[in-house]
């Protein structure tokens, strides 16, 4: 008898590895490798999945396991498999998820015919979520551990992929990296503005110059805009310092005014301490 059974699991990892490998190298600027990325992941979803029901039995492998001649040549679907699953426990395949898969049917096939688009910020982030998804049905609906069977050159486009805030904070790295190099100051300028600093909100490097931002800066991780160590100038003698540094005063027009360390007082006042 042909034992799909005990080659599902491995071929699925080995899909999954080959996967992981196509998304690194799509992130490292192979953008044609995203396509892969997909189709890899597509095959590894589709096997983890049926091997996950022929551990309820092997014959449920087919598509007919109760004909009077069983009909070998005719399996099931990564669909029957949903079916099946979702029949069994009404909460195992959640909507998103459906929907998740959906996609990916879609787009599979799309590239399948050659007749795809893929808008690359979607599919990285739909493959995330996806396997996320995937990685939890597994932890709580089967003993695979697929984190024991990543090769080491993927291990971290793994966990990348696999933790949600991780995966955030690479594509929020990415963008403010970009907005830092998009910003070279002046080298003749005495007081650049510096394009990318640490945000205190967050605690990544991921705060950078942003025109639409009321304060000038945003974080790319978190959206906080504010830090004591955008520049800022002294509204009374015109020094170029950071906000953390000024004194802030309500003037007799009601505005806000900001003054540096010696137009404040302070500077006085700690010398006659
Ligand atoms: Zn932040
Ligand atoms: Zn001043």
């Amino acid at each position: 008898m042909p034992t799909h059974k005990l080659d599902l699991l491995p071929n699925a990892l080995d899909s999954l590895a080959e996967a992981l490998a196509k998304f690194k190298a799509g992130d490292e600027g192979d953008s044609k490798a995203y396509k892969f990325a997909v189709l890899h992941m597509a095959h590894f979803i589709e096997l983890v999945f049926k091997h996950h029901i022929t551990e309820k039995h092997p014959l449920l492998i087919y598509k007919d396991p109760f004909a009077p001649k069983l009909d070998r040549n005719k399996t099931i679907t990564l669909w029957d498999a949903i079916n099946f699953i979702n029949n069994e426990d009404g909460e195992a395949v959640s909507k998103e998820f459906r929907t998740d898969l959906e996609w990916l049917k879609r787009l599979r096939n799309e590239i399948e015919h050659h007749k795809f688009e893929m808008d690359v910020n979607q599919a990285r982030s739909t493959i995330g979520r996806l396997f996320r998804s995937v990685l939890e049905f597994l932890e709580n609906h089967t003993d695979i551990e697929v984190g024991s069977h990543i090769p080491d050159e993927t291990m971290e486009t793994f966990k990348v992929l696999s933790d949600e805030y991780e995966f955030r904070l690479r594509d929020a790295l990415k963008e403010a990296e970009e907005v830092e190099e998009a910003n070279w100051s002046d080298p003749s300028d005495p007081d650049p503005a510096p394009a990318r600093l640490e945000c205190e909100s967050c605690g990544n490097p991921t705060l950078v110059i942003n025109e639409a931002s009321p304060t000038g800066y945003r974080c790319t991780m978190c959206g906080n805009e504010e830090s004591d160590d955008l520049p800022a100038t002294c509204d009374i003698c015109g020094v170029v310092t950071t906000q953390g540094e000024l004194v802030y005063w309500e003037t007799e027009a009601g505005q806000s005014e900001g003054r540096c360390y010696y137009c404040s007082g302070q500077y006085h006042a700690d010398k006659d301490d």
